[in-house]
């Protein structure tokens, strides 16, 4: 069964772990976010496409949920003795890799090219494709200001709530080739359980890939990143507090209107299923704890699709 899923970083890389055990790895496109791309120190780093493909290779720190296992810091150690920029976290290894991307898309590479290139030097069987190759960024609106993704993120260690997120370029940027395809093929689209509105929606920001979805002639299934209302971690319910106003079920699928059919649920948030609407929702652990939670997680959410 061919499957798309649209993703963030370490919550969907961890979804789309288990879903390549489930499914065939090359049925499996998964589309990223670039909303919290950023250039540190002239690199181009690509946060959550690195965590999918970091977790899609088993390189992935489990333990820290980002980055590499094994990791060490000397370069980064080096640029704060030289006074350099070095409020963004790259690890040795990880800086290999933002080397070989920044020189690929200097070169000319459009990002998709070079991310289908990484991919397959690291292993990987499955597709990871960015929503966009256009310059596409997320910005949050606080009361303490407008910071970009990362700002707002790393060095404001996300204390700032959130009153509106902005994309940055969405009105030019158009889905990356192949992206399109990937989803008139998909006999199923999936949407990780990331935090919607800093993980979702910069790739629903992509007109062309809204308009997809909308107009959807197969099932569409999200995860729902919440357990018990909390995140498992992040700001993902201080935002839906904020700016839906509820961290229920309901508040979740409500991020996707008129783009999902059901939504997997924790059983945790099971007591609390009214106002879903057309949204169908589907009781589970989704506590994704170990690769054999993974998997049944992936399994429940294919599940969905009716025979
Ligand atoms: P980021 O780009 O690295 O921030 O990652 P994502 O946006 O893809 O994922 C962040 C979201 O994943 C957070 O809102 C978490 O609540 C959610 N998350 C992380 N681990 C789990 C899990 O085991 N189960 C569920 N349901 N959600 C999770
Ligand atoms: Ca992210």
């Amino acid at each position: 069964m061919k499957v798309v899923v649209l993703s963030g970083g370490v919550g969907g890389a961890r979804f789309v772990q288990g879903l390549v055990e489930v499914v065939p790895p090359t049925d499996v496109t998964v589309i990223g976010n670039v909303g919290d791309d950023v250039e540190v120190l002239g690199l181009h780093v690509s946060p959550d496409l690195d965590s999918i493909m970091y977790a899609l290779a088993g390189l992935n720190d489990e333990e820290r949920g980002w980055g590499r296992a094994d990791e060490s810091w000397r370069a980064l150690e080096t640029v704060g003795e030289l006074g350099g920029e070095n409020w963004f976290r790259l690890g040795d290894l990880d800086l290999g890799l933002h080397l070989v991307r920044t020189q690929a898309l200097r070169s000319g590479a459009p990002l998709s090219k070079v991310t289908v290139r990484l991919g397959r030097a690291l292993g990987i069987e499955t597709r990871v494709l960015p929503a966009t190759d256009d310059r596409l960024r997320t910005w949050l609106r606080t009361p303490a200001g407008e910071f970009p993704f990362q700002e707002w993120f790393v060095a404001r260690g996300h204390r700032d709530e959130v009153d509106v997120v902005r994309f940055e370029g969405e009105a030019d940027a158009t889905p990356a080739p192949g992206v399109l395809e990937a989803l008139a093929d998909a006999e199923l689209l999936l949407v990780a359980p990331s935090n919607p509105y800093v993980s979702i929606w910069p790739i629903l920001a992509v007109s062309a890939i809204r308009k997809a979805l909308a107009a959807r002639r197969v099932p569409a299934v999200a995860v729902s990143p919440l357990i018990g209302g909390r995140a498992v971690r992040g700001p993902a319910d201080r935002m839906l507090a904020r700016l839906a106003g509820g961290t229920s079920p309901a508040h979740v699928a409500g991020q996707y209107a008129g783009l999902i059919d059901a939504l997997v649920v924790d059983e945790a948030d099971a007591d609390d299923l009214e106002r879903l609407g057309e949204v169908r929702p589907i009781v589970t652990r989704t506590l994704m704890a170990d690769a054999e939670a993974r998997r049944r997680l992936a399994e429940v959410a294919l599940g969905a699709v009716p025979a």
